[in-house]
């Protein structure tokens, strides 16, 4: 049985020694002259003390390490609701930017070239257009740890599938993905074509965020760092240290009966400190009985994004981030209701925190009911 190794590291206090320990435990190294790309979660303007953009230590630290081994080293995301500029700015505004210069990365902006349209070997989606930037170098992945209100958990496949489709060619996702079953056969299509450039993965879990996630849920504090060199494997042990059982989280299942990584927790083989469990806050929109029933009345039954009037400030971002045209600016932001898929990209797009959710009948249901 051919067995994925995770390393569990217990921070400390000392992001360098703490991933240096990880990539020990894992023997993972990158030979002289090799171009490398560090791709952390870089969603918005939110700092990773906030939960929501990877830590500017680990990438910092991975830079160093791949810096002595005599690579180039280059740091580059594609946010939400990017155009050319705008991943500048989030790294910018997060400290990241600072980070890589200080340690002597170069940034990488994945607009900057036109996508380069791949053919997949996909269920949903049979081809996509991914940042050609992916194509030329070994990938260090470096997601955050948190939950999600489409798709329950976002870890290190979710960093790679949407963060590599540069610009608003991530709506299709969306657009495709009108069900849980769905958007994880969609995901899982595009992470067959990354994962052969994938080296490492390494999993902010210092500040997590747990609730209604990606970006409007709450900071959680559960100081650990995790690596892999298998994305799935890495999912599959932070959603266990998350309280959720894995193999529940749609796209997880999906990459795992397509042998995208281990068939079980028996595959995985853990390396360093102990794994306890830190139960998060599951997202308001994830139900977890029924929700598989909810099928295409998912837009009837699901909760639904709405705008906080006196928050919002009508910059229009999530109104050019909706991948159904759903929302119109009239001084401030209006959604209209019969339009919307029930993706939140709105809700995680937003820095104003402007967009609520509101709780849809199967969360009532499931509560009362079960
Ligand atoms: S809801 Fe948020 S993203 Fe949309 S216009 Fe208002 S402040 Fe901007
Ligand atoms: S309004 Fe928000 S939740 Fe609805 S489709 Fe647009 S981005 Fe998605």
């Amino acid at each position: 049985m051919q067995k994925y190794s995770v390393a569990v590291i217990d921070f400390k206090g000392n992001v360098r020694e703490s991933v240096r320990r990880a990539l020990k435990l894992l023997d993972w190294k990158c030979s002289s002259n090799e171009s490398i790309l560090i791709k952390p979660n870089m969603i918005n303007s939110k700092t990773s003390e906030e939960g929501v953009t990877t830590d500017p230590q680990i990438v910092s630290a991975l830079v160093e390490v791949v810096r002595d081994s005599g690579c180039k080293v280059y740091v580059g995301d594609s946010p939400g609701n990017a155009h050319p500029g705008k991943a500048r700015e989030v790294f910018s505004l997060t400290g990241m930017l600072k980070a890589i210069e200080d340690s002597g990365a170069e940034f990488l902006e994945f607009e900057g070239d036109p996508p380069r349209l791949v053919q997949t070997d996909g269920v949903i989606l049979k081809s996509i257009g991914l940042a050609r930037c992916i194509f030329q170098h070994r990938i260090i992945n470096v997601p955050k740890l948190k939950t999600h209100m489409q798709t329950l958990m976002t870890g290190a496949i979710k960093n790679l599938v949407f963060g590599c489709i540069p610009g608003s060619g991530k709506g299709i996702l969306h657009r495709v993905g009108v069900t849980p079953k769905r958007m994880a056969k969609a995901m899982v299509d595009v992470y067959s074509v990354i994962r052969p450039f994938v080296s490492l993965n390494v999993m902010d879990a210092i500040v997590c965020m747990e609730g209604n996630g990606p970006t409007g849920g709450n900071p959680l504090r559960v100081n650990k760092i995790l690596a892999s060199e298998d994305a799935l494997a890495l999912d599959m042990v932070s959603f266990k240290m998350a309280g959720i059982d894995p193999l529940k989280v749609p796209y997880v299942r999906e990459a795992s009966l397509r042998g995208l990584g281990p068939k079980s927790f028996d595959e995985i083989h853990l390396l360093g400190d102990p794994l306890e469990e830190v139960k998060f806050e599951l997202p308001s929109t994830f139900v977890s009985r029924v929700s598989s029933l909810a099928g295409y009345f998912t837009p009837l039954v699901t909760a639904s994004p709405h705008i906080i009037p006196e928050r919002c400030t009508g910059c229009g971002n999530c109104s050019s981030a909706c991948p159904a045209g759903a929302i119109k600016l009239n001084e401030i932001a209006q959604i209209d209701r019969s339009k919307c898929i029930r993706c939140y990209v709105c809700h995680e797009v937003c820095e104003f925190d402007a967009i609520g959710v509101r709780k849809g009948y199967y969360e009532i249901i499931d509560r009362w009911v079960f």
